[in-house]
């Protein structure tokens, strides 16, 4: 009996402890920050709650045991990840990005790098510890993120460069981040360490020219400034950065030449996890409105859910919600087998589950009602959170969609390979596609 759905007891104990963690300590505080009209206020307002799950192995316990970390899977991670983005997902975003910065070292660092930086995450007595992930940049014309992969030379592709000074071994950033989560910190002046994507070589494109490195906080030459202020999410904060002669020692460099492969698999590992979420944003707007329509008359003699038209939309949302949690599940174990190789899968749940919410949110407003509109029920927070899902956690048009074709279009793509858990090595000729866009 291979294919079980059911949760173990400690996947059962772990939920609650989420749910407990949810309700008791993010609930209280998300109203009042959400409606903070300064961002970096509202994400400081969060840092008791992320103290707490610090504690609780919610903000770093995906990195490995030999590094202090807990190994726990990106299935246990979902459990987790359903309750708290049932109450706000923006918070969980926050716990999100340590993983998307730090991951990226365990598959990729030296065991050096691993010891010192995985080992300082997990180990901090205040539980402030944050990581950020910079690789997002700002528009322009170059500008922009999607295309990381061009083959094109700077300024083509990420725009931050980053050049060799032999003489003293370090490396020298230029440039304009926009986008990155936690980077700024809890008082903007930077997180413990941010994991920068950079172009090291400016004649090479994004699958040759590309390097991660690790920007420590109070490393010069780095500003945090406002953080951006979001329709959704937030509680997350989102930095602009900008990088002026910022000098980083060439023992802070990892996956030299292969920064292209750092974004592929890291918006992999948290593709199923951004799937789950949606899911847990549509479960909180199912089962307040159904909760409405079995009590809600509308001027009727019974409650609306008797009439065919809400039973049949609450039935359709309630079953894809069902669709979206498995194939998060599935793809959540499939990279769990692979060391989180799992390009196409993690990123069909992303996309999948994603857009699924808007028209999930959409629908449960129809039910409601005009009543949906007021501000005193969530439906309008909800709607405000569900947009960001295609558009964040690498957009689903330009990043997602493209890792999946890259995929697929491999000749040597085992369109079974999934069903059966086979594997599937994600390859730099995956990359790329699309990015050239034809002009009439
Ligand atoms: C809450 C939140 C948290 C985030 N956290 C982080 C973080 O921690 N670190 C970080 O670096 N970023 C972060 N981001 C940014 C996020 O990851 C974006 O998804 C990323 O910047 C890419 O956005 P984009 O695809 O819209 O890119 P853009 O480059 O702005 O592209 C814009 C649009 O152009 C179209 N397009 C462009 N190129 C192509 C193409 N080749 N093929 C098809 N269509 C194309 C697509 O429609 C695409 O959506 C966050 C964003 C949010 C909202």
């Amino acid at each position: 009996m291979a294919i079980d759905f059911s949760l173990t007891w400690e996947q059962k104990s772990l939920r609650k402890t989420a749910q407990e963690f949810s309700q008791d300590v993010l609930k209280p505080l998300v109203a009042k920050a959400d409606a903070e009209p300064d961002p970096q206020k509202a994400f400081e307002m969060t840092k008791p709650a992320y103290v707490e799950a610090y504690k609780l192995g919610f903000a770093m316990g995906f990195l490995p045991e030999a590094y202090g970390g807990a190994s726990v899977s990106n299935i246990d991670f979902q459990i987790v990840a359903e309750e708290i983005c049932a109450v706000d997902p923006g918070f969980a975003t926050t716990l999100l990005i340590n993983g998307l910065a730090l991951m990226p070292l365990v598959w990729f660092g030296s065991e050096e790098q691993k010891k010192k930086w995985v080992g300082e995450a997990t180990s901090d007595p205040t539980g402030e510890y944050l990581a950020g992930w910079v690789v997002s940049e700002a528009p322009g014309a170059p500008g922009g993120t999607a295309n990381f992969d061009h083959p094109g030379p700077h300024p083509i592709g990420i725009g931050v460069t980053a050049e060799y000074d032999k003489g003293k071994g370090e490396y020298v950033l230029n440039g304009t981040k926009y986008w990155p989560g936690n980077a700024g910190g809890w008082d903007l002046k930077g997180a413990n360490v941010n994991t920068v994507i950079v172009r090291t070589d400016k004649k090479k494109g994004g699958k040759e020219g590309l390097s991660a490195m690790l920007v420590p906080r109070g490393t010069p030459g780095v500003r945090y400034k406002q953080p951006i202020d979001k329709l959704g999410h937030r509680l997350c904060q989102n930095n602009w950065i900008e990088f002026d002669n910022c000098r980083i020692p060439e023992e802070n460099v990892f996956a030299a030449g292969n920064g292209d492969l750092v974004i592929s698999k890291a918006f992999t590992w948290s593709g199923p996890v951004a799937g789950i979420a949606a899911v847990g944003v549509a479960r909180a707007a199912y089962e307040y409105v159904l909760d409405w329509a079995k009590t809600y008359t509308a001027g009727g003699d019974k409650p609306i859910i008797y009439h065919q038209n809400v039973g049949y939309m609450l039935a359709d949302v309630a079953m894809r919600i069902e669709a979206c949690r498995y194939l998060s599940w599935k793809a959540a174990h499939y990279l769990d087998m692979y060391d989180s190789e799992g390009h196409a899968l993690g990123a069909m749940a992303k996309v999948f589950a994603g857009e699924f919410l808007f028209e999930a949110v959409f629908k449960c407003m129809q039910v409601m009602g005009v009543n949906a509109l007021d501000k005193v029920h969530p439906l309008e927070k909800y709607l405000r959170e569900a947009i960001v899902f295609p558009l964040y956690d690498a957009g689903n048009k330009g990043m997602q969609m493209r890792k999946i074709w890259g995929v697929m279009a491999d000749p040597d793509f085992n369109p079974r390979a999934f069903v059966d858990c086979e594997p599937i090595i994600f390859k730099k000729s995956m990359e790329g596609l699309g990015v050239v866009a034809t002009v009439a």
